[in-house]
């Protein structure tokens, strides 16, 4: 790989962003965070990189393309470019930690969840094109989920179907995009205890943990360290593909 990559991590303040861009940074790549909390983004800046060096972090919604025009743009700016993207961004919503059931989920939120989790990566993913074209390589990853993979116990039918669309679309655009030298790969992850898994409750992640055969939950290290490998060099032979990160609980 020539030096001084530049990966975008989307929703990345915390959580398996935050890891996935600690992770990175320690790998050599310039890394850059969005999120849409402006507050949490700068403080993310700071613990990753007080220099500001190697690290730049901006307030974006991954809904908005012209927000994520503007991101990119900045990139441009300060380094050239970017030649890894993580569509990490997502959100799965709960009431009470607890999914709606289909005949109860509202319409509103329904759009939100595809908005975000989808077409939020759908956008990220065309913007960052020109430069990885232009530059004959580029990596993309999908933060998906077991929720695509079976049905899920814990999260909704929006949640499942738009992380379901993030390993078709990725599909997809693998095809497309293999002979300028970009790779498109999805990751799904099981349970991964961050402040999404914690709002499911104790309960639910200890009835989890039971079907788990290596005995514990995932933590966000564990999809960090898939990530870092489908983004480098050697991974260039896996495109359109899906890992499984569950410790198990679920083999296909
Ligand atoms: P998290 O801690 O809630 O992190 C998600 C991040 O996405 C938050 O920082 C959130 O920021 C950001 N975000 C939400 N909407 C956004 C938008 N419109 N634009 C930009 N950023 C936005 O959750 P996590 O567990 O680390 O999840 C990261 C990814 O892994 C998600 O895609 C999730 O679906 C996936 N995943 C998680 C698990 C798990 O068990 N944890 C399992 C499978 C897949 P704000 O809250 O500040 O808006």
């Amino acid at each position: 790989m020539p030096a001084a990559k530049t990966a975008l991590i989307t929703g990345a303040r915390r959580g398996i962003g935050f890891e996935i861009a600690t992770k990175l940074l320690g790998q050599g790549f310039a890394v850059v965070i969005c999120d849409t909390d402006a507050e949490g983004v700068g403080k993310a800046v700071q613990s990753l990189d007080k220099s500001g060096q190697r690290v730049m972090g901006q307030c974006c919604d991954v809904r908005d393309e012209a927000s994520v025009a503007s991101l990119i743009q900045a990139v441009e700016v300060k380094f050239g470019g970017i030649d890894v993207l993580v569509n990490n961004a997502g959100i799965s919503p709960k009431h009470n930690g607890k999914r709606a059931p289909v005949a109860q989920t509202d319409v509103s939120e329904w759009r939100e969840v595809l908005d975000i989790n989808l077409t939020g990566a759908f956008i990220c993913s065309k913007l960052v094109l020109p430069h990885m074209k232009s530059a004959r390589w580029g990596r993309i990853v999908n933060i998906s989920s077991q929720a695509a993979r079976t049905a899920s116990m814990i999260a909704g039918a929006h949640y499942a179907a738009s992380k379901a669309g993030m390993l078709a679309m990725a599909r997809t655009l693998a095809a497309e995009v293999g002979p300028d030298g970009i790779t498109v790969n999805c990751v799904a992850p099981g349970r991964i205890m961050t402040p999404m898994a914690d709002e499911a409750g104790e309960q639910a992640n200890a009835e989890y943990l039971k079907r788990i055969p290596v005995n514990r939950l995932g933590v966000p290290a564990d999809v960090a360290n898939v990530v870092a490998f489908l983004v480098s060099e050697e991974a260039s032979f896996l495109t359109g593909t899906v890992i499984d990160i569950n410790g198990g609980s679920l083999m296909i």
